[in-house]
């Protein structure tokens, strides 16, 4: 039997590689399964699309640019019934091409050329955010500046006062929290937090936002939770 070489937490990860150079893609794939991946491979498209929709994978490596079907329309099929985390491969890098793919589900971009061991770091992240919440591994206690979530007692203060939260409240402070200092898209915490796809959450993403905000730094000082414009959400404690 052969032994994986990858790191624990890679084994039995599914991986679908959709490239049309022929040798970058083989590059990928061998490079990947080294990493102990199981990797699948598509040269355009509509295999692509198709392999993605029939297969199980964990995430899909999608290049932009591809005969057929391009990476912008695979991931807008794909994320009519599919939520499977997309880091796309592109060679444009105008900030408006990112926000666009953004918008349309990826979950996360690499510029052409990259380093392999780039390319391997963001799919570890993007595996390890895919995984749900209550599985993912640490404190039982987060913290920020003066807020301080109990996971296990599902209980949120600020500076010692109890914010009195909804379930979903709670779990939205507790991605946000997770992953303080990022941008989190709508689309991602309308699947994490609510199991919903983008078209339809936005409204309800962006009001409970605001109801959280009302509860969370409306009776503070200091203002945690940020708004960045056309992207998302973020939770970070900056210079008053
Ligand atoms: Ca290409």
């Amino acid at each position: 039997m052969h032994a994986r070489v990858g790191p624990p937490g890679c084994v039995d990860m599914r991986l679908l590689v959709v490239e049309d150079e022929l040798k970058l893609a083989a590059y990928l794939h061998k490079g990947l399964t080294e990493e102990g991946f199981v990797v699948d491979l598509a040269h355009n498209g509509v295999d692509g699309l198709h392999l993605a929709m029939e297969g199980d994978y964990d995430l899909l490596v999608l290049d932009a640019m591809l005969p057929g079907i391009d990476g912008l329309g695979v991931l807008a099929a794909l994320r009519q019934s599919k939520q499977t985390p997309v880091l796309m491969l592109t060679a444009r890098i105008r900030v408006e091409d990112r926000v666009k793919g953004l918008q349309s589900g990826a979950d996360d971009y690499l510029v052409k050329p990259f380093a392999f061991s780039e390319l391997v770091a963001r799919i570890q992240v993007l595996l390890r955010r895919a995984r749900p919440l209550r599985e993912a591994d640490g404190a039982a206690v987060l913290g920020l500046a003066d807020l301080e979530l109990d996971l296990l007692r599902r209980k949120a203060t600020r500076a010692g006062r109890r914010l009195d939260l909804t379930a979903k409240e709670f779990n939205l402070l507790t991605l946000l929290l997770r992953r303080q200092g990022e941008v989190l898209s709508r689309t991602e915490i309308a699947e994490q937090v609510w199991d919903m796809n983008f078209d339809s959450a936005t409204n309800v993403i962006d009001v409970a936002v605001r109801r959280l905000r009302g509860k969370l730094d409306v009776p503070f000082e200091r203002a945690l939770l940020h708004t960045v414009r056309g992207m998302g959400y973020m939770l970070e404690a900056r210079d008053p």
